[in-house]
């Protein structure tokens, strides 16, 4: 079927919206009308390290329009959101951990589906798509059977679509990487979305401390109005310091948001002993990581990694839409709405922090 997508042919260029050919859904496959989409940090490093031209985008929310062979989970009509790919067959899919698929990173960053053929082409060009199984910056994308879960009827498609990765991982690192108890401490490095979900979640699960760090002022003062009990500019001195007067001695966890090295040596300095540290990001990639790991090492502090904060999607992305309806999760404060035509405009303001959550609602929708 003929479809509108926003393609990025270079790094150094936004993308352009350009009509493209999408695949038939094969089966175990669903064909979804993208109502709204989500621009998530991994979009923007993207076009560095996937082949392009290709249609990027990973946090789709809309309706099916039509489902392959063999699919039950949904049918044609339902209101879905579109999270990460996995194959449900390798050994930590069967444990409950499909964010850690063995198939994980070829299914989000392979630019095809599992079995390698391609869903998108401009007439004989071939354009790389299956991004995170299914490349949201489109009218319409394929995306796997195991990767749609529907959303309540009340939940808006723009509170949804975010929930498929960046809400997620702030969110799962908290509930189900750290599994934070009532009553714990906890340290959030960056105030981005994926931070301040993890601040929205410690206050569902009743953390008593919960400190946001940032260089920004204004999300500082976002996080405390969605639940930190103190806010740290991580340009002041002696951070680790107020972090443990703050505690009363160090942190029982931390979570590293920021994308810093900086901060996450301080995220594992400010832990007391037996603390726990997260980490969802990839600062400098590629690069050594040049600090002492004896602060961890004399502790017995762990330190785990991140990927889609655990997530079962099935299972964890009703809990947080009900977390939304419910009020607990308002992630309406958190985000700017644009239309899908206005897609470079948001894009650049996501490139200059003005939230990396920014959602992109579908100027097509009707
Ligand atoms: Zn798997
Ligand atoms: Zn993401």
């Amino acid at each position: 079927m003929q479809i509108s997508a926003a393609v990025t042919r270079s790094a150094a260029r936004p993308p352009v919206l350009e009509t493209l050919e999408l695949d038939d859904p094969r089966a175990h496959e669903v064909v979804v009308r993208v109502v709204a989409s989500g621009i998530c940090h991994t979009d923007l490093f993207a076009p560095l390290m996937y082949p392009l031209p290709a249609v990027l985008g990973h946090e789709g929310a809309g309706i099916v329009e039509r489902v392959g062979s063999g699919v039950s989970k949904v049918r044609a009509g339902d209101r879905v959101v579109m999270t990460f790919g996995s194959c449900g067959g390798c050994a930590l899919c069967l444990q409950g951990s499909p964010a850690y698929c063995e198939h994980g990173h070829h299914l989000q960053f392979g630019g095809s589906r599992d079995d390698g053929s391609k869903t998108l082409r401009q007439g004989s060009e071939a354009i790389t798509g299956s991004f995170f199984q299914q490349s949201s910056f489109a009218t319409y994308s394929l995306a796997t059977e195991r990767s749609v879960v529907k959303i309540p009827a009340a939940m808006p498609f723009e509170a949804a679509a975010p929930l498929g990765c960046g809400i997620q991982t702030g969110a799962g690192a908290v509930i189900n990487n750290l599994r934070v108890r009532a009553g714990a401490s906890i340290v959030i490095f960056g105030a981005g979305s994926v931070g301040l979900a993890a601040v929205m979640a410690a206050r569902i699960v009743g953390a008593n401390v919960i400190i946001a760090v940032d260089v920004n002022l204004e999300r500082l003062e976002l996080a405390r109005s969605l639940g930190a009990t103190a806010a740290i500019d991580a340009r002041a001195d002696d951070v680790v310091g107020r972090i443990r007067a703050l505690t009363g001695g160090g942190a029982m966890y931390a979570f590293e948001a920021a994308g810093q090295v900086e901060s996450i040596s301080a995220a594992i300095e400010c832990l007391r002993r037996k603390g726990v540290c997260a980490i969802a990001t990839v600062p400098k990639m590629g690069e050594p990581y040049a600090q002492t790991l004896l602060p961890l090492l004399v502790g017995g502090k762990s330190l785990l990694s991140v990927l889609e904060g655990d997530s079962v999607p099935d299972l964890f992305i009703p809990q947080l839409a009900d977390f939304y309806l419910a009020g607990q999760l308002p992630l309406d404060r958190l985000t700017t709405n644009y239309a899908f035509t206005d897609i470079a405009h948001a894009l650049d303001d996501a490139h200059h922090a003005q939230g990396d959550q920014a959602r992109l609602a579908d100027g097509l929708m009707h």
